[in-house]
């Protein structure tokens, strides 16, 4: 059985190449953050859309000033949200606030601070004046056609603002793909409820949830797995529909694993079982081909919590991400270890560090010194996974390797 373990670039491949394509809706903007774009955005107009002051002053003709400090005649205001009615004449000065129209005939502005008022007059203290000073230019932010998001972008605070910023009232964005969770095993109880003699609490629905909203699925738990073939088969199969179907527990070879049977059984086809992978080695992956309709992705991850959460971060967060039209490689970077570590052979390690500045970038180090995959606690404080390759069984602390951020 070792022997087929694929490798997890593999694993993950053959995963991604069957991820559904992103489908499209309009989202109305107040409700956009988190989604992601569907299309590019381009500007219909400029940003912002008319010249206006960069300060509070007053709007002037620089070539009045061009000789020095002169007076010059006020003659009207430009406010925030009010354009003044005329512009300033040869020798004259409008009043301006800080986002104004600049008005016709004005090419420069003359801040409060560099100026003094007197008898209807105002007399610039530090003339000449240069053209466009203290002006913003209309594009100046945005120029008009500019694409401003391309497809596939996470909508968070900078681009909403900056799509509220072109008018916009709804954006098209990828729908969320939906994913399903199941979680198996007959020693599991609800949080909330007394665990009897050999029970526990069902971590895993829990935190792959968590992890499938911050991936963009809408998530939800399909209920639970009894330890028997039919239960099983019935559980499954109630909960295909989903674009993406989670399973964990049971997916092993023990006496009361029924998984893959089940998924044989309602015509799941199987892509790999193993992956040469520490945590998270029994794991499989498979799909639902419908001759007509969209494919179901299935993944059957180990019942351990921390193998659990590696191998949805290294399987269906990836596919999550494609079936969104993101890149399925957000959140590889590079970290040095801050300490030696020691794995086996043949099967790449993925470690939980968190990451704290270091000389030469971002050193990683262990958050727990147990590493088991059972040590859920170990995964508190984690903000990435360490990838040791399978050729090495130990790694000088110094070493630059791949991480995975959580
Ligand atoms: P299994 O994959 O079913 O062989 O389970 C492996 C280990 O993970 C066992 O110790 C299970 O009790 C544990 N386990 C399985 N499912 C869960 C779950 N949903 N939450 C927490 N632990 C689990
Ligand atoms: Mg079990």
């Amino acid at each position: 059985m070792r022997g087929e373990a694929l490798e997890v670039a593999a694993a993950r491949g053959l995963l991604l190449a069957e991820a559904p394509p992103p489908r499209t809706e309009e989202v109305p903007l107040a409700e956009c953050v988190g989604r992601v774009t569907a299309a590019p955005v381009r500007a219909a107009a400029p940003v912002p859309g008319f010249d206006n002051s960069a300060m509070d002053g007053y709007a002037v003709r620089s070539a009045d000033l061009a000789a020095g400090p002169a007076p010059l005649r006020l003659v009207g205001e430009s406010r925030a949200g009010r354009p003044a009615a005329a512009g300033p004449g040869p020798g004259e000065a409008v009043w301006i606030s800080t986002g104004a129209a600049l008005p016709p005939g004005a090419d420069a502005v003359v801040p409060v601070e560099e100026a003094r008022e007197e008898d209807g007059a105002v007399v610039p203290t530090a003339a000449p004046v240069r053209p466009g000073a203290h002006v913003r230019r209309a594009g100046e932010d945005v120029e008009a056609g500019a694409e401003v998001l391309p497809a596939g972008r996470r909508i968070g605070a900078a681009e909403v603002g900056v799509l509220a910023n072109l008018g916009l009232a709804r954006v098209a964005c990828a729908r969320r793909p939906r994913l399903a969770l199941l979680t198996g095993g007959d020693e599991l109880v609800e949080p909330g409820e007394p665990a009897g003699p050999g029970q526990i609490y069902d971590s895993n629905r829990f935190a792959l949830l968590a992890m499938a909203a911050e991936a963009g699925a809408e998530a939800s738990h399909a209920g639970g797995m009894p330890d028997d073939p039919a239960g099983t088969r019935e559980a499954i199969g109630a909960a295909l529909d989903a674009d993406l179907l989670v399973l964990t527990g049971g997916v092993s070879v023990g006496r009361h694993d029924h998984v893959k049977e089940a998924l044989a059984e309602l015509g799941v086809e199987q892509l790999f079982w193993r992956v040469a992978l520490r945590p998270g080695g029994p794991t499989w992956g498979g799909v639902l081909r419908r001759p007509e309709g969209r494919p179901t992705l299935v993944f059957g991850l180990p019942g351990n919590p921390v193998s659990a959460l590696v191998t949805f971060r290294l399987f269906a967060q990836p596919a999550l991400l494609a079936a969104t039209g993101r890149d399925p490689d957000e959140g590889r970077a590079s970290a040095v270890l801050a300490e030696p570590v020691a794995t086996k052979l043949g099967r790449e390690a993925y470690l939980r560090c968190r990451l704290e500045p270091g000389e030469r970038g971002w050193l990683a180090r262990l958050t727990s010194d147990r590493q088991g995959s059972h040590v859920l606690s170990s995964m508190l404080g984690a903000d990435c996974l360490a990838a040791i390759p399978a050729d090495r069984d130990t790694v000088e602390a110094g070493e630059r390797v791949e991480v995975l951020l959580l």
